[in-house]
């Protein structure tokens, strides 16, 4: 019998000015916490996180974060965590902050808090971290054992950041579903322990993803651009954050992230946000898919409105060789890429060519489509 598994954090909250209710949440985990937090927001939000923990008996110490998750920044972390007997890590900033929390936490056996300060990212809800290398590389994943206590959202502070980020994490929340759909598909295991098949929760979740993109993703674009905090906005906050996250550790990825990571290869994407790159693997997949063309149309139509790339010259990538699309497609069919969960057969060649073809029919798209 096929064993099904679903994890999450054991708290979400999301809302204007929720930060301030930081120790109420804090209080029932340790007395003492390590906070590491996002440079940006040193002089901002310190007084304000410390009071908060105060109020409620916490006592806090509060590391600058050093801007990459690396193995000597998390060890610098460690010993500040255990100098302060630390029982609770909270990670407050980007992803990469709150990934350094994540596996600093793991490391001195403390509960786990995360306070996202842009919705860009699926790490606030995982239980996953990313090491890189001192230069931004991408190393390895580590797996902490728990997703955070608390997942702490203050949507008055997201709608601040720029709207890049809160586009991006569109793209990223876009490949959810259809990157739930490849692992159902292909009967592919989930990040939850050694890998289960998706819950019924899980895969719905996933599905939930994709109907608020499609339902609120514009609205809340043009109110954030303008940086107005409406339910849109609200909705796909939580969009990119407790449902793609949910979605992506439970269901699990496919070739929108497999053939992102493999374009990391060239040069030019560097300059791209991780959303955007996957959301131009979304249109990849759905051709690697070979997927209903109005199910291709809707997508397109929906990055093309938020500015998300579609096309390979949306991503610098003008002038890329036939050479160059058949190297990522090569590393995209390396065995530790996460491409091979999509229910077709794959090679490097057919991956080149779907990327090329992706990038073709965003191309026509654009030049037919009624506005
Ligand atoms: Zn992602």
């Amino acid at each position: 019998m096929t064993q099904r598994g679903y994890g999450g954090p054991l708290r979400y909250v999301q809302g204007p000015g929720v930060l301030a209710d930081l120790g109420i949440y804090v209080e029932p985990l340790a007395k003492s916490a390590l906070i590491i937090i996002d440079g940006f927001f040193w002089n901002t939000l310190t007084p304000q996180i410390e009071k908060s923990l105060t109020e409620r008996g916490v006592t806090s110490r509060f590391v600058r974060f050093g801007g990459e998750s690396t193995d000597a920044e998390v060890a610098r972390c460690v010993a500040e965590g255990r100098a302060a007997e630390a029982g609770v890590v909270i990670g407050v900033g980007g992803g990469k902050a709150l990934d350094t929390a994540k596996i600093t936490a793991f490391n001195i056996g403390a509960r786990i808090a995360t306070v996202p300060t842009i919705a860009s990212t699926d790490s606030p809800t995982s239980s996953i971290g990313v090491i890189y290398s001192a230069e931004g590389v991408y190393d390895r994943v580590v797996r902490c054992g728990r997703n955070p206590d608390i997942t702490l959202v203050d949507s008055a502070l997201i709608i601040r950041a720029p709207v890049r980020f809160l586009v991006s994490g569109i793209g990223d929340a876009l490949s959810t579903w259809y990157e739930a759909r490849s692992n159902l598909e292909s009967r592919s295991n989930n990040y939850i322990g050694d890998g289960y098949a998706a819950t019924i929760a899980g895969s719905q979740i996933a599905r939930a993803c994709h109907e608020v993109l499609m339902r609120d993703g514009r609205a809340a674009y043009v109110a954030a651009k303008g940086g107005k905090l409406t339910q849109a906005v609200e909705n796909i906050i939580e969009a990119n954050t407790l449902l793609s996250g949910l979605g992506f550790e439970n269901c699990g990825v496919s070739a929108a992230h497999g053939i992102h990571d493999a374009l990391t290869a060239l040069e030019p994407t560097h300059h791209f946000f991780h959303g955007e790159k996957v959301a131009f693997g979304v249109i990849c997949l759905l051709v690697l898919e070979n997927r209903d063309p109005a199910e291709l149309n809707e997508a397109l139509d929906f990055c093309i409105d938020l500015g998300l790339p579609t096309t390979l010259s949306d991503l610098g990538l003008n002038d890329v060789s036939p050479a160059d699309l058949i190297k990522v497609g090569e590393l995209a069919m390396l065995p530790s890429n996460v491409i091979h969960s999509v229910p077709v057969a794959l090679t490097a060649e057919l991956v080149a060519d779907c990327i090329w073809t992706a990038s073709s029919l965003a191309d026509l798209r654009k030049s037919t489509r009624q506005l």
